[in-house]
C-alpha cells in the first residue's frame, strides 16, 4: 500500500536523511527489498536493491547545485562489477553532466540516471511529494474525470458527428472498456529575439514567445495543439497515484527523459521552428535569399515544467460496432480529440473531419456524407419512406421514374415488396 500524501522538504536534509529517503521510495515503489548500507567512506554504494533478478547498487547524491560527472559514474561502475549486480543507479537532486550521461549510455552493466524531474516523478508516485528551496514546483496535473463523465463527453463529441435515425447516438452508444493514461510531460516556454542583418541592414527580425511539450516518456515532441489546449492554469495539486485506481490506469508511463536532455531537444526544436529563408533585394536590386537560423544566445528557455496529461482511450460499440475514442482532457467540458476511429470512412477511407458522418442503423457502418450527385454513389443514405440511415450495402432501391429512385431500409423494401413492386439491392464491387 502507498503511504497517505507527505511532503519532503529537501533542503532540510543531509546526505544520510536523503538516503533513506531513496530507501523509502524504491519500497514504495516495489523496486525489492532494500539494503540501507553502513556509511563508510566513498565506496560508491549506498543501498542495495535485491529483487528476483539480482541487485542492483544505488549511488544516491543530494548534491542540488551540481552537475554529477563522470567520475562519479565509473565508481558507481566499478561497484557493480565488483559486487556483481545487474545494474546500477545514481540518484541525484542536481543534474548530471553531458559527459555523466554520455558515458552512461555505454555501459555494461546498465547504469540508470535519475536526476531531480525523475526523482519528483517517483517521489509523486509513492505518494510524497519534493520540495526544493529552488523550485518549489511538484508536478502539475489536471483533474481526472470519472466514469459518467467520460462517456458523457464520448457521446457529445460522437452525437456532434454522426447523424443517426432512428437510433440516437446515445441510444446506440455502449461502453466496453476505458482506460486513463497519465502522459509525463514536459512543457517549454521560450522567448526569441533575433535579428539577421546583411550588407544592406536588418532583413529579418524574429521576435516571439511560445510554449510546446515534450513527451517525458520518449523524447518526442507533442503536436503544438496540446500544449495550447492545457495552456489553461494546471491543477497545482500534486497526483495522488493512491487515489487514481490501479486498473484504471493503462500504462503508467515514467519520466524517462533527464532534464538536461529535454532542454536539448527543446532547444533544437525551438531552432528548427524559428529558421525561414528570407528573400529580399540588394543594392544593385537583385533578389537575394539567406537563411535564418536563429542561434542559441538568441534563444531564452524560460521554463522547464513537469506535468501529467490525462488522456482517455475509450472502447466502445455503436449499433455493435467496434469503435474507439482517444481524448485529453484539461479540466474544463472541452475535450481534446486524439484519435477517434469513427472520422475514417470505411468505403472511400478518407478523413472526415468537418462534415457529418453516418451511423447505419442497419449494420453500425460509419460513412462519410460526401454529397455525390447520384444517390448510388453516396456511402450515406436515407430510407425515403421511413428516413432511416443507410450504408450503401444496407440500401435496396424502388425505381420511381426514368431515373429516378427511391431508397429503401430493410422493412420498407420488404412493405414494397409485399405490394408487389419491384426492389433492388445495389450490388457493390
Ligand atoms: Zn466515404
Ligand atoms: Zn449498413
Ligand atoms: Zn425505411
Amino acid at each position: 500500500m502507498k503511504s497517505a500524501s507527505r511532503t519532503v522538504y529537501l533542503t532540510d536534509m543531509d546526505g544520510f536523511e536523503f538516503e533513506s529517503l531513496c530507501k523509502t521510495i524504491f519500497e514504495q515503489l516495489d523496486y525489492g527489498r532494500v539494503e540501507l548500507l553502513p556509511p563508510v567512506g566513498d565506496g560508491g554504494r549506498d543501498l542495495i536493491i535485491h529483487d528476483q533478478q539480482g541487485k542492483t547498487v544505488v549511488e544516491c547524491k543530494h548534491q542540488p547545485k551540481t552537475s554529477i560527472g563522470r567520475p562519479i559514474i565509473q565508481k558507481l561502475h566499478s561497484a557493480v562489477i565488483s559486487e556483481g549486480a545487474r545494474k546500477g543507479i545514481v540518484v541525484t537532486t542536481g543534474k548530471f553532466s553531458r559527459q555523466a550521461i554520455e558515458h552512461a549510455a555505454t555501459l555494461s552493466p546498465e547504469i540508470e540516471l535519475i536526476d531531480i524531474a525523475m526523482l519528483r516523478d517517483l517521489t509523486s508516485r509513492a505518494g510524497m511529494h519534493i520540495v526544493t528551496d529552488q523550485e518549489s514546483a511538484p508536478i502539475h496535473t489536471y483533474q481526472l474525470l470519472g466514469t459518467e463523465k467520460i462517456n458523457g463527453f464520448t457521446v457529445g463529441h460522437l452525437s456532434n458527428k454522426i447523424v443517426s435515425h432512428p437510433a440516437t447516438v446515445k441510444g446506440a452508444y455502449s461502453p466496453q472498456r476505458t482506460d486513463i493514461l497519465l502522459r509525463p510531460v514536459y512543457r517549454i516556454r521560450y522567448s526569441i529575439d533575433a535579428e539577421f542583418s546583411t550588407s544592406i541592414g536588418v532583413v529579418h527580425a524574429e521576435r516571439s514567445m511560445g510554449q510546446f511539450f515534450i513527451d517525458g516518456s520518449d523524447g518526442k515532441v507533442i503536436s503544438e495543439g496540446a500544449a495550447d489546449y492545457f495552456s489553461s492554469t494546471p491543477i497545482q495539486n500534486m497526483l495522488r497515484w493512491d487515489n487514481v485506481s490501479s486498473n484504471t490506469i493503462a500504462s503508467d508511463q515514467p519520466f524517462k527523459i533527464l532534464a538536461s536532455t529535454v532542454k536539448e531537444i527543446a532547444m533544437d526544436n525551438i531552432i528548427r521552428r524559428h529558421t525561414q529563408t528570407v528573400r529580399y533585394s540588394g543594392r544593385n536590386n537583385h533578389t537575394y535569399s539567406k537563411e535564418c537560423t536563429p542561434p542559441k544566445k538568441d534563444i531564452f528557455i524560460s521554463d522547464i515544467s513537469q506535468e501529467y496529461l490525462p488522456e482517455y482511450q475509450i472502447d466502445c460499440l455503436l449499433l455493435g460496432r467496434a469503435q474507439q475514442l482517444e481524448f485529453a482532457n484539461n479540466g474544463t467540458s472541452l475535450i481534446h480529440v486524439l484519435n477517434d476511429s469513427t472520422s475514417i470512412c470505411p468505403i472511400c477511407k478518407e478523413h472526415v473531419n468537418q462534415e457529418k458522418r453516418s451511423l447505419c442503423n442497419e449494420c453500425g457502418l460509419i460513412t462519410c456524407t460526401k454529397k455525390y450527385f447520384f444517390k448510388k454513389k453516396r456511402h450515406a443514405l436515407e430510407c425515403d419512406v421511413c428516413g432511416k440511415t443507410l450504408c450503401p450495402s444496407c440500401a435496396s432501391y424502388a425505381s420511381r421514374m426514368l431515373l429516378m429512385k427511391t431508397v429503401l431500409c430493410v422493412g420498407c423494401a420488404n412493405d414494397f415488396t409485399r405490394r408487389g413492386k419491384r426492389v433492388k439491392t445495389l450490388i457493390r464491387a
